[in-house]
């Protein structure tokens, strides 16, 4: 058997070669400076904050640049992966409004000329490539257990050896042709290894494009590349794929930085040119005083579905992205209000080196802020979608008393100092649910009447209210002078400061009187504006609010 042939032996039914490959895909045609940069998540468990930080990411880089973004999915690592992963990853980026130029939309489809974008879909890709490697005597077969590495563990341990597969202990290294067939055809597994060419006492220097100069051992582990499943490891898959997919940039979890050394290895022996890497910190949380990372097992919060769930606006979400990513985010987007998110023209020197800390409360201020700042009726519009899927019976009301919705999401709405209590979609019904009949149905001990509470004083107080000062038609101001005149009628004070002054002389003060009105038309002792309320219950409900209370 020639090279070529036991190449062919260890790695069968490959269709194509490497030269096939790199004609399929030719150099992307692109202006000068233009970014390439890729997503590429792995579906091995919910889709993860970080996983759509790098996305926004990398999206502001390549089209800030004339660039392409892509998703890749890396699904290698078959027994990790679980069900709906791949799909909850395409769903995450629709639903957030991160567009890629190229990858998978939906299990079956896929754009662009670089794919397929699914590692699992790439075997013969590999395979091509793993073959070449095996024609030059850069990789070799590997019979080696899992139990022998485990027996070279120990062992290297008790000689106080570096640990791993490297050098004289990488002993399948130097089996000869012969005994390797011997053994296939004897039904051994095997896998794959690179035959590494390093040197653990040489160094090599290599510029990150945000951790800045970092200087690292030279690889000398004969990596896994192929495993006994036909796949690749992460190591040789990426390697691959960013090659012929022409990425520009390789932007990940600073996890990676100690496996650059392995990285660059095998892009020099593939004879790649190697791309400038990014690596990222990642975000992290602060508990009992420490550091960590947001870990999917601990923190529900690192799930992008979270925020959905909870009803947080996507575009807060991705704002709080962007104040992640370089300091000055936050600066630009204030200047004026046009901006938009996408536009930001990200840079690595500003990136956060050490990893920022998770930061729920400011999640929640951007929400306010951008809540604040719809219309009524776009407002309405989100939280219908919102309650549809989360809140069947607030949506079936919603949908009927629409008008009286809007009019309470539109107080004080608008103008320069809006209102801000609404944190989240799923904030509102639990705030207006008052104003609707359906929902109306207080018990008398619910009824958060205040200072005045002596039933006889209440009844008082709301008879003489809708007998004598109520008119529906009255402007704001005549109301509030109508409440005043009957404070003083009733021997409360209307003037704050001369109660303040005098309290002895009052049996309470307008503000008591206000919220005996406010208790009784909706339950609550906190609402916004009275007059507003009042308005939209109209006559008819408050009277008959006022009767039930009675
Ligand atoms: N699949 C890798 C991960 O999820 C991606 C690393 C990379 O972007 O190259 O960590």
């Amino acid at each position: 058997m020639n090279r070529k042939e036991y190449a062919d032996f260890l790695v069968p039914n490959i269709q194509h070669d490497t030269e096939y490959y790199e004609k399929k895909y030719p150099k992307r045609n692109l202006k000068e400076g233009a970014i390439v940069v890729r997503v590429a998540p792995s579906p091995t468990g919910f889709v993860h904050f970080g996983t759509l930080f790098q996305g926004q990411v990398n999206h502001n880089l390549a089209k800030n640049s004339g660039g392409v973004f892509m998703l890749r999915i890396e699904d290698t690592d078959q027994k990790r992966e679980v069900e709906n992963g791949i799909s909850e990853i395409i769903e995450a980026f629709r639903f957030y409004n991160i567009t890629y130029d190229e990858g998978p939309i939906s299990k079956t489809e896929e754009k662009g000329n670089y794919g397929p974008y699914t590692q699992s879909k790439r075997k013969d890709i590999y395979g091509a490539y793993v073959k070449s490697l095996i024609e030059k005597d850069l990789a070799y077969p590997s019979f080696i257990t899992e139990e022998e590495l485990e027996n070279l563990r120990h062992e290297q341990e008790v000689s106080k050896s570096r640990i791993g597969y490297y050098g004289r202990f990488a002993t399948d290294r130097n089996l000869p042709m012969e005994e390797v067939i011997q053994k296939i055809k004897n039904g051994e597994k095997y896998v794959i290894r690179l035959k590494s060419p390093g040197n653990f006492d040489h160094k090599i220097t290599f510029y990150d494009l945000v951790k800045g100069k970092v200087e690292m051992p030279e690889n000398d582990i004969d990596h896994v590349i192929l495993k006994g499943d036909g796949l690749p490891t992460y190591h040789f898959a990426h390697v691959i794929d960013d090659h012929l997919m022409h990425t520009t940039h390789i932007t990940r979890g600073d996890e990676w930085l100690s496996s650059l050394p392995i990285h660059i290895q095998m892009h020099e022996m593939l004879g790649f040119e190697v791309p400038q890497y990014a690596h990222i910190a990642p975000i992290m949380k602060e508990e009992d005083g420490k550091r960590r990372k947001i870990s999917k097992r601990k923190d529900p919060e690192a799930n992008v579905f979270e925020f959905k769930k909870q009803g947080i606006p996507i575009e807060a979400v991705k704002e709080y992205l962007m104040t992640l990513s370089n300091s000055n985010f936050e600066a630009w987007f204030e200047e004026d209000e046009t901006k938009e998110i996408d536009h930001f023209p990200i840079t690595f020197e500003k990136m956060n080196v050490a990893g920022a800390l998770f930061d729920m409360e400011k999640i929640i201020n951007l929400s306010k802020n951008f809540i604040a700042r719809l219309t009524a009726e776009e407002f309405f519009q989100r939280i219908l979608n919102w309650a549809e899927e989360y809140d069947t019976n607030f949506a079936n009301i919603l949908k009927k008393e629409k008008q009286d919705a809007i009019r309470i999401l539109n107080i004080e709405r608008g103008g320069i100092k809006p209102r801000k209590d609404y944190s989240s979609y799923s904030d509102v019904h639990k705030n207006i649910w008052y104003i609707f009949d359906e929902e109306f149905h207080p018990k008398k001990e619910e009824y958060e009447f205040d200072k005045i509470t002596d039933p006889e004083e209440i009844k008082i107080i709301l008879k003489t209210y809708l007998e004598k000062y109520y008119n529906e038609e009255d402007t704001q101001d005549v109301w509030f002078d109508k409440i005043k005149q009957m404070t003083q009628t009733l021997g409360y004070a209307a003037n704050m400061k001369e109660y303040k002054q005098n309290p002895e002389k009052y049996k309470g003060n307008v503000a008591d009187i206000s919220t005996v009105i406010r208790v009784a038309a909706t339950s609550k002792k906190q609402t916004p504006n009275l007059y507003d309320i009042l308005q939209i219950l109209g006559k008819e409900r408050i009277q008959k609010r006022f009767a039930k209370w009675m």
